[in-house]
Order: C-alpha cells, then structure tokens, then sequence
C-alpha cells in the first residue's frame, strides 16, 4: 500500500492499469517550484515505462518561465488524469465524480543532445497519437524537449457508484 494515500479501496498497485492511465490521458499538469511559490502549468506528454522506471517527455518553446524554473530547480510534481465522469444523486453529498489519475514527482532535464531531443520526440509522438514519428536534427533545434525521471508515483481509481 502506498503511505499517505486515503480511500484505499480506490488505489491502483496493478502496473498495467497505471499504464492504461497514462496511455489514455493525453494532458500533464507539471508542478515547478518557483522560488517559495508553486507554479503549475498544464502540458501533454509522451512517456515510457522500462524496468520498473517511469520516465515522462515533454515539448515546447525554447524559452519561458517553466524552462526558467526547471533550470533553477529540477524539482517536479506532475498529476494527470482520464475517464473523468460527474455523477448525480438525490442529495448534494452523493454528487461527484468518477476518475483514474496518476501522480507523482521527479527530476526535470532539459534534453540537449539532438540525438535525445529526437528521442524524446519520437515517444512524446507515440503517446499522443500512437504513430511512430521521426524527426531530425533541424526539426529539434526548434523546440526544447524535457525528460522527467519520476523517482515515485501512485494511481487512483474512483469508480461510479452503482446507483448513480
Ligand atoms: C491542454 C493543454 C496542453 C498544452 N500542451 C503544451 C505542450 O505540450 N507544450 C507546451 O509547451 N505548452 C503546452 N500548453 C501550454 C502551456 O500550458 C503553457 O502556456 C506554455 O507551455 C508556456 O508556459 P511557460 O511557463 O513557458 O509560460 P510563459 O509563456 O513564460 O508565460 C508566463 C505566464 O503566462 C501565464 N500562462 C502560461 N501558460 C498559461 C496557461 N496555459 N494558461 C493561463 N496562463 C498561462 C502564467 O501566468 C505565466 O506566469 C498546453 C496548454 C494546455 C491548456
């Protein structure tokens, strides 16, 4: 069981849902640290799971206030989320909403190399559109490409009540 995580019977420690998550959501919502400030900003992402280590890829303009932060401090909380469903009941109490989510936190590393930049272009491109894009070197000089090491994540699931 993870630490700290309430409502456990919504809780996923089945890998493959976790992942099922990750491959229906499209869009990441990274929190950066900004100063003593948080500042989060919402994204889409690519991302890849490989012995037993979740890594997330990100893409954008070559400058502005996120790449600012992650320079000066690589600390990153992200939090995403699918198969978000609002509900109704009788009472106010019984309202709410379904969901499965995955958050976690991690280190932030703004790719350099074109070989990683074209890399991480090519799983952020499967993730969102399940097509295997190549891309090259004068492509990725145009954008900056971030690589999230996630050093620790969990996954949610709350399900529709059955009366709803
Ligand atoms: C669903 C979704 C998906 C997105 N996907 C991507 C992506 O894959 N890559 C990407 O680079 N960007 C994406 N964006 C845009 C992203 O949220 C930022 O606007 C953008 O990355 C610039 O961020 P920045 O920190 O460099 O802000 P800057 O351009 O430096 O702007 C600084 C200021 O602008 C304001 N601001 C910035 N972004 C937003 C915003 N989204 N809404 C309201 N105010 C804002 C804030 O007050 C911030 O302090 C996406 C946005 C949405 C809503």
């Amino acid at each position: 069981m993870t630490p700290g995580l309430t409502r456990r019977e919504r809780e996923i420690t089945d890998i493959n849902e976790t992942l099922k998550i990750l491959d229906k959501s499209k869009i990441v919502h990274i929190g950066l640290v900004d100063g003593d400030e948080p500042y989060v900003v919402p994204m889409n992402y690519g991302y890849t799971y490989e012995n037993d280590a979740l890594t997330l890829y990100l893409h954008g303009a070559t400058e502005g206030k996120k790449l600012d932060l992650m320079r000066a401090n690589p600390k990153v909380f992200f939090s995403i989320e699918c198969d978000v469903e609002p509900f109704s009941g009788q009472v106010a109490c019984q309202y709410g909403t379904s969901y499965s989510s995955v958050m976690g936190k991690g280190f932030a590393e703004i790719l350099e190399a074109p070989e990683d930049k074209m890399e991480g272009l090519t799983l952020f491109m499967k993730t969102q559109t399940g097509i295997d894009f190549e891309f090259n070197e004068r492509l990725v000089s145009a954008v900056s490409v971030i690589k999230i090491n996630v050093t620790s994540f969990t996954a949610k699931h709350r399900p529709k009540p059955i009366n709803a």
